[in-house]
């Protein structure tokens, strides 16, 4: 019990793992080690699983493999940090060092080689529950009247009818959704959005706004939910 991961005294509750890996051995493996070790683990087989896993689970740490069977590691990594900030650590047979700085790039915060040690394992997972933001694992949905926004299955509906966006125009939309109901500065949101090249470009902001508005708004010359602050930013009304 010397190596229990809970923190100092009291009865802390068990650290959350969800582990997104497609090869039974190494679930069997972690099962057992991690389980031993006092961890709660759940497993997911896939990245579309995972992703529903790590937002119903509400985990401590994501482990995740980069070589599953429907969507590549990456993607899932970079659809996760649309939402969550969870500690995300790889665990991956991929040990090219561009391999480990495109999992850091993706919003990983490690990343173990196969075949691993366990106590190396333990030992990031220690490091990545000390850096952990404590009860901050991110709100994948995001409802205000008649609009909600699922980040999981990367949803938008309005009344229950689901609407399509276009890669921008939903980057947009999540990005007002996760500070709803506060003011984003044009220039915060043109660098979440574009980049931190294209922060001067507030016609693209005009132009998209216009779009999301005719999608989402009822009446888009009075917005309800997508609402202007002028000369300043924007705004998503929260409930
Ligand atoms: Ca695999």
């Amino acid at each position: 019990m010397s190596e229990a991961p809970a923190t100092s005294g009291g009865e802390a509750p068990p650290p959350v793992i969800v582990l997104i890996e497609d090869e039974p051995q190494i679930r069997r493996f972690l099962r057992a080690t991690l389980g031993s070790q006092g961890y709660r683990l759940h497993e997911a087989t896939n990245g579309e699983d995972g992703l529903i896993e790590a937002a119903s689970r509400q985990p401590d740490v994501v482990i995740i493999d980069l070589g599953l069977p429907d969507i590549d590691g990456l993607e899932v990594i970079r659809r996760l940090r649309e939402w969550s900030r969870v500690p995300i650590i790889v665990l991956s047979g991929r040990g090219q060092e561009r391999d480990k700085v495109a999992a850091l790039d993706a919003g990983a915060d490690d990343y173990v080689s196969k075949p691993f040690g366990v106590g190396e394992l333990r030992a990031r997972l220690r490091v990545a529950l000390r850096h952990a933001p404590a009860g901050d694992s991110g709100e994948p949905t995001f409802t205000v009247g008649g609009l909600r926004v699922d980040q999981v299955k990367r949803q938008v509906l309005i009344d229950g009818k689901e609407v399509h966006l276009t890669r921008i125009e939903y980057r947009l939309l999540t990005t007002l959704a996760r500070h709803a109901g506060r003011v984003i500065s044009q220039r915060q949101l043109l660098k979440d959005v574009w980049g931190p090249g294209q922060t001067e470009q507030a016609h693209y902001l005009r132009v998209y706004m216009g779009t999301l508005r005719r999608k989402l708004e009822r009446d888009p010359a009075r917005p309800r939910y997508l609402l202007t602050e002028p000369g300043v930013g924007y705004r998503l009304a929260a409930e």
